[in-house]
């Protein structure tokens, strides 16, 4: 990249467009999470910060990070077991009353689906991969939607694999598409409360979920070589046109995948 991109986002962070938005983030694993990307960029932005971990083995990992980005709420919430998202919304409710954005970055399938064909996935398997990864963002929305009266923003993230066959990408692609197609029903469903909802769909990034990926080194490598801008994107990538989304410039968008891919999806 050369220097005027660099100085043209120094110049939207010192905007602080977002001071006053509060923002829930879940997803965040390690700092190599497109989740971690995203909070970065709304903190930069001047958002206050909810962010959850998904158990105690994974909060010394999340905590430290929390910490770094000033979070004001800090809760546990495994998305499979029930209650643990509502109470999450419960401590938002109580520490700040409403809501402005919600982003939901998590994915999960077990193993053997993950890294087997689409045509041999279990019935557990794929109910649990929908579950996480589709039906818990409805579930997300549905509470968020009290807590947002003056409107909000609601994000996903979503993958090539949805429209496209990537080869190993699996039962993901279905539960992605679903996902997708979720994301614009929310929108329908919600744009009266000018509630906005986005799938954001990321390239290749090299991440704790996608090493769970058979071949994912071969994606990395074909997407520098395929993408029109050559290069692989990353999570402050990322965490920018998420931002955006969030922010009045996209006002009138809702319902819409954004792909943050350096092009790499217009190829044949
Ligand atoms: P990651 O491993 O850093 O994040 C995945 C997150 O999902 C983790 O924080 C994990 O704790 C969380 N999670 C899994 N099961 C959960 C549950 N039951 N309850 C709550 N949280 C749970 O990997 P990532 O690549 O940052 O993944 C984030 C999102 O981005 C996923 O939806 C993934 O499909 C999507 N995505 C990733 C890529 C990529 O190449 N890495 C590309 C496009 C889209």
């Amino acid at each position: 990249m050369n220097d005027q991109p660099n100085e043209l986002t120094k110049a939207a962070i010192q905007s602080k467009i977002l001071h006053g938005k509060r923002a829930l983030v879940m997803g965040i694993a390690n700092g190599n999470s497109i989740a971690f990307g995203c909070a970065r960029v709304f903190r930069q932005l001047g958002a206050d910060l909810a962010v959850t971990y998904l158990n105690e083995k994974a909060r010394p990992h999340v905590e430290p990070l929390a910490k770094e980005l000033g979070a004001s709420i800090f809760a546990p919430c495994d998305v499979a077991q029930s209650g643990q998202l509502e109470a999450v919304f419960r401590q938002i409710r109580e520490t700040w009353g409403s809501l402005d954005i919600a982003l939901h970055s998590i994915a999960f399938a077990p193993k053997e689906d993950l890294q087997g064909r689409l045509v041999d996935s279990s019935d557990e398997g794929f109910k649990v991969a929908m579950d996480i990864s589709c039906h818990s963002f409805v579930r997300m929305a549905r509470l968020a939607e009290p807590l947002m009266p003056d409107g909000g923003t609601l994000l996903a993230m979503s993958y090539h694999g949805a429209n496209k066959v990537v080869p190993n990408y699996n039962l993901m692609g279905p539960v992605k598409a679903a996902l997708e197609s979720a994301v614009r029903y929310l929108a329908y469903e919600l744009g009266d409360k000018h509630i906005r909802v986005h799938a954001v769909s990321p390239g290749p990034l090299k991440t704790r979920a996608a090493s769970g990926l058979k071949d994912f080194d071969v994606l990395l490598t074909e997407a520098i070589e395929r993408a029109p801008i050559g290069e692989l994107v990353d999570i402050d990538d990322v965490g920018l046109t998420a931002a955006y989304l969030t922010t009045p410039f996209a006002r009138r968008l809702t319902g819409t995948t954004t792909y943050v891919d350096g092009g790499l999806s217009i190829m044949a």
